[in-house]
């Protein structure tokens, strides 16, 4: 428990029904007191006896000058029934900046310290009501951009998390005391294990979750997908198509969107960024020219693109040089790529069987940005694209990068013990790499970690969580 009682507006700035000034720590009650009067009554409130965890109605009134500040409504609870595990109070203040932040001022003036970003979730961690999956998944869920991700998110505040790890942390912890012991203890002395099998079954363990998280990352980080194509096949169109609205100028001279274009969108929970590039093709134009080297840039960056023809009209030298140019990368990259064929409202048809045939594998889906005809198939097809590519066999997990690294880290660490095992390296070493397994995880889950880490993660919550 700490000495010093922290406190923040817990509500975002601006207007709205309420905001909410929190305090945590031993002297939330005597801070409140002195400012808080009940209704009907002239004495300062004992808010220490206040039942806890009930909602009193009253004013917040400057003890200097005698001015009622706000009617507010004020809740104390209890330690260590709380978000923090300390001794909590909330004054829900009238909306709106000045009341909530002349509260704060008064708490603070009474002795309380503003708190740090993220810092009452650092002592509800530190105090260990939440592991760190636990109290990072409070982030994500102050920064989710989807309803999807917050779902996740809220999700991962159940521990889920460090649950998975559950299987792979057993067995690492099997291996380490077996390792151990064999360093320690005769042979005959030491319960048999199959070292081999065990790290396996961690490795597995591991490996599972870490596809998990790779889908976790795409729900929270959301995916680029550039839109490429010649001049005047309907890129904008479709980026207007996809977005329901008209952010993109269409017009019917070739080559009007110059620069790269980028709008986000939900693709069925996924938070999808569009980049609506100029036409790759050759150009004289040095204006073009520069939208032209930029797209390609964005093109490069991108993990998925969608490649746009003009279904109307047969293939031209510009659409197979986009063709050979997306081939290209295709090779030896993880790129992700959809053939959408445009304009399928008008009489003319042209397959582009050539362009199909350089990029075989890529689905191909018809459309009409005219009449909206395929859109939903176009989408559908992109989400089914990225969730394969992330491998959607498992229940999502959310993670923040930090814990990927971590996971990978312990992988390998198991990795390199099941090497050194079959390379008959004696079996102390061994133990070295299942420790930094196990220490990886730890940094998952919060057993084992640095200070600095702390200060890191939490530095990036918002201030009042
Ligand atoms: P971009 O240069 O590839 O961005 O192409 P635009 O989106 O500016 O479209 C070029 C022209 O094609 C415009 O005149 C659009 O109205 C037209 N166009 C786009 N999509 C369709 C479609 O599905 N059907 C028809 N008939 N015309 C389309």
């Amino acid at each position: 428990m700490y000495a010093d009682t922290i406190s923040a507006i817990a509500t975002p700035p601006g207007d709205g029904g309420i905001g909410i000034v929190r305090l945590s720590g031993p002297d939330a009650a005597r801070i409140a007191g002195a400012l808080f009067r009940r209704a009907g009554r002239t004495a300062p409130a004992d808010v220490a006896r206040l039942r806890s965890h009930h909602l009193y109605f009253g004013h917040v009134v400057d003890p200097a000058t005698g001015h009622v500040i706000d009617e507010v409504m004020l809740a104390r609870m209890g330690a260590p029934r709380s978000y923090t595990r300390e001794d909590v109070v909330e004054i829900h203040c009238h909306g709106g900046l000045l009341p909530v932040r002349e509260v704060q001022r008064l708490v603070l003036a009474h002795g309380a310290r503003q708190a740090e970003p993220g810092e009452f979730t650092l002592r509800a961690f530190l105090n260990g009501r939440v592991d760190l999956s636990r109290a990072e998944a409070v982030m994500a869920v102050v920064s989710a951009r989807t309803p999807r991700s917050l779902e996740l998110a809220v999700d991962e505040l159940r521990g889920r998390l460090t649950g998975r790890l559950a299987p792979a942390r057993a067995a690492l912890i099997d291996a380490l005391a077996y390792l151990d012991a064999s360093a320690d203890f005769p042979e005959d002395e030491v319960p048999p294990l199959d070292l081999d099998s065990t790290l396996r079954r961690a490795r597995d363990g591991l490996s599972a979750v870490i596809a998990s998280t790779r889908l976790g990352i795409l729900y929270r980080e959301g995916v680029q997908i550039a839109i490429v194509g010649r001049p005047n096949v309907g890129k904008s169109s479709l980026l207007n198509a996809l977005l329901r609205s008209e952010r993109a100028i269409v017009t019917e001279v070739a080559g009007t969107t110059r620069d790269v274009i980028s709008e986000s969108i939900n693709l069925h929970g996924i938070p999808a960024t569009l980049l609506d590039t100029a036409g790759i093709g050759e150009t004289e134009d040095v204006i073009e020219r520069m939208g032209v080297d930029r797209s390609r840039r964005a093109l490069d960056a991108a993990p998925l693109a969608l490649f746009v023809l003009d279904g109307s009209t047969p293939p031209t030298r510009d659409d197979l040089h986009v063709a050979e140019h997306l081939r290209a990368r295709a090779v030896g990259e993880d790129h992700g790529l959809v053939i959408v064929v445009n304009k399928r409202d008008l009489p003319e048809r042209h397959e582009h069987r050539e362009v199909r045939r350089l990029l075989p594998a890529a689905p191909v889906v018809e459309i009409s940005t005219r009449t909206g005809d395929g859109i939903d198939r176009l989408e559908q097809a992109l989400h089914d694209l990225l969730l394969a590519r992330s491998g959607a066999a498992e229940q999502p997990a959310l993670v923040t990068l930090r814990q990927q690294d971590a996971l990978r880290r312990a992988y390998d660490a198991v990795g390199a013990a099941l090497d050194a095992i079959g390379a008959g390296i004696p079996l102390d070493l061994t133990a070295v790499d299942v420790r930094d397994a196990l220490f990886a995880l730890g940094e998952i889950t919060g057993e084992q970690v640095s200070e600095t880490l702390l200060d890191e993660i939490f530095s990036r919550f918002c201030i009042g969580k």
